[in-house]
């Protein structure tokens, strides 16, 4: 289904991998792979992933990272450090999720304190735990820490709530190591509009506001996330972004856009993914999947 063919590994944080998305690869006309070997190649490649709610568990739950838990929602999680170590997960992008609230300056006050409190929870569990992991900036971060034995922790920020209106927050989450925003949730927020706010069922993608949000994340080298934006806000992001945009947990809807995407510009149906380990070809599927915490 897709041909591995090696490169230098990306060097800018922008083009961070989508190793992830290999799992999406259908195996058309091949048999598929044994377990055996899956769990060979499990062990050779750097395996990240790219969205983990677990901070939101740390912060409201207590739970200590260091502890392997149950894995229900109420009263554990799905991710914790020893099960990092026991799943071969060498790097994960540790979410600061934040649900949005009025599009207010109390609203936006509010979510941004959110938003660091949640990083926070992320610097303290590197600074207690750093024998097993450490903060993770850039992907050659990455393949040190695999060397050293540890899991490397990038910072993602879903939802773009918590900069409200504010340009210049954006600089600081990224000095707070945050490397990709998810541009919005489940509702319309002043960067763009979602794909299930119901209240609003009007389409309207990207504002100004967030033109200039996706300019300076592209300057800042923080990754935009389309996850949750809607049809309009995902045309209207590839239409002004300068580098390439992610889709951290995608679903077939998400995927069916990207291929609709590259029909209109007359390019084949097929999405050339960078990552760690090189470039792939791969066809416009993929089964629907949560994302873990
Ligand atoms: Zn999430």
């Amino acid at each position: 289904m897709f041909n591995k063919a090696r490169t230098k590994p990306a060097s800018a944080a922008l083009l961070l991998p989508v190793v992830l998305f290999m799992t999406f690869c259908g195996f058309k006309g091949e048999e598929r792979p044994s377990e055996e070997t899956e769990r060979d190649i499990h062990k050779k490649v750097l395996t990240v992933d790219s969205h983990c709610d677990t901070p939101l568990h740390i912060v409201d739950k207590n739970l200590d990272m260091g502890d392997r838990h149950g894995s229900d929602w109420e009263t554990g999680c799905k991710i914790d450090l020893p099960r990092m170590k026991e799943g071969g997960l060498d790097a994960a992008f540790f979410v600061a999720y934040v649900g949005q609230e009025g599009r207010d300056p109390e609203g936006y006050r509010e979510g941004y304190e959110r938003a660091n409190l949640l990083i926070d929870a992320i610097h303290q569990m590197c600074e207690d735990y750093p024998d097993s992991v450490e903060l993770a900036t850039t992907p050659e971060d990455a393949y040190r820490l695999e060397k050293q034995g540890k899991r490397a922790i990038y910072i993602g920020m879903e939802n773009g709530y918590p900069i409200g209106k504010d340009l210049s927050l954006i600089s600081e989450f990224y000095d707070r190591g945050v490397r990709y925003i998810t541009l919005c949730h489940g509702c319309d927020n002043d960067i763009c509009d979602s794909s299930t706010d119901r209240a609003h069922p009007r389409d309207d993608g990207l504002s100004e506001f967030g033109k200039r949000v996706v300019a300076e994340c592209n300057r800042m080298g923080i990754m935009v996330d389309l996850s949750h934006a809607s049809d309009q806000s995902f045309f209207d992001v590839l239409d002004v972004s300068k580098a390439p945009v992610r889709m951290g947990f995608p679903n077939q809807k998400e995927l069916d856009l990207v291929g609709f995407y590259f029909r209109l510009n007359r390019a084949p149906t097929t999405i050339r993914l960078t990552s760690f380990h090189g470039e792939a070809d791969l066809s416009v599927s993929a089964r629907n999947r949560g994302h873990g915490a």
